[in-house]
């Protein structure tokens, strides 16, 4: 039976777990941004999720999505956006879309997210999650991100979601000067790399160690 009340409880138990999430898996381990912080509080993951992970969508760990994907874990997403560096007029390209909950937290930090995805069913539910939204700042496309999408380059930032062999070309290539590029490089497990594009070359930077479904693509492993 359909109940406004019991919609409003449900709806006041998300914000709860949610707030729980941004003190206890984000702000204690040392993520700062408050506008990052605001914008984990504010994009409900439960519309990300898949049913069967339902109970499970603020819990402190990366959940499975169809096709042998995974939705990233709060934490990585929040470290991975932070280190963006977003402004609001920025333009973002998301390689790995997934679920989209991650689009969805930058498209509330800038003037518009491009997110690819590599299997087009993926991109779909994505696309269906953000609609129902109304988080209308992010265009969706299915392809191999691993080359970057050159349609709205060059970019003020390009997130990688996924495992990536080595840093490709074709992403650095696709920044504006001062950009940043966020990655997780490496095989089994990776090293979250931001790099920075300036008007000489690339500065690196290696943060957390971390672990991310592998890219796939022309850029990407060529086992995954
Ligand atoms: N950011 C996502 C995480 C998705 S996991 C989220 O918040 O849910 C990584 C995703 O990258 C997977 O959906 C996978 O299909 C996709 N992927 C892997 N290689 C890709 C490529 N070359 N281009 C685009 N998407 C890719």
């Amino acid at each position: 039976m359909h109940s406004d009340t019991h919609d409003q409880e449900l709806q006041s138990d998300a914000d709860a777990l949610r707030a729980h999430m941004v003190e206890r898996q984000l702000r204690r381990r040392g993520i700062s941004s408050p506008a990052v912080l605001d914008a984990m509080r504010e994009v409900p993951r439960e519309v990300f999720v898949p049913s069967a992970e339902q109970d499970r969508a603020y819990d402190d760990c990366a959940l499975p999505l169809p096709h042998g994907q995974t939705i990233s874990q709060p934490y990585m997403v929040a470290r991975c956006v932070e280190l963006a560096a977003l402004r609001d007029s920025d333009v973002v390209l998301e390689v790995g879309l997934g679920s989209g909950y991650q689009a969805a937290v930058m498209s509330r930090l800038c003037a518009q997210v491009v997110g690819v995805e590599i299997i087009a069913d993926l991109a779909a539910g994505a696309q269906r999650a953000l609609s129902t939204l109304g988080y209308d700042n992010v265009r969706v496309r299915v392809g191999d991100g691993s080359v970057g999408y050159r349609p709205f380059a060059p970019y003020d930032a390009i997130v990688v979601a996924a495992g990536a062999p080595r840093v490709p070309d074709e992403l650095i290539e696709q920044l504006k000067v001062g950009g940043r590029l966020v990655i997780p490089v490496g095989d089994e497990t990776q090293i979250l790399s931001v790099i920075t594009r300036t008007a000489s070359g690339t500065v690196t930077r290696d943060y957390d160690a971390c672990v991310y479904v592998p890219l796939r693509g022309a850029a990407g492993r060529h086992d995954a």
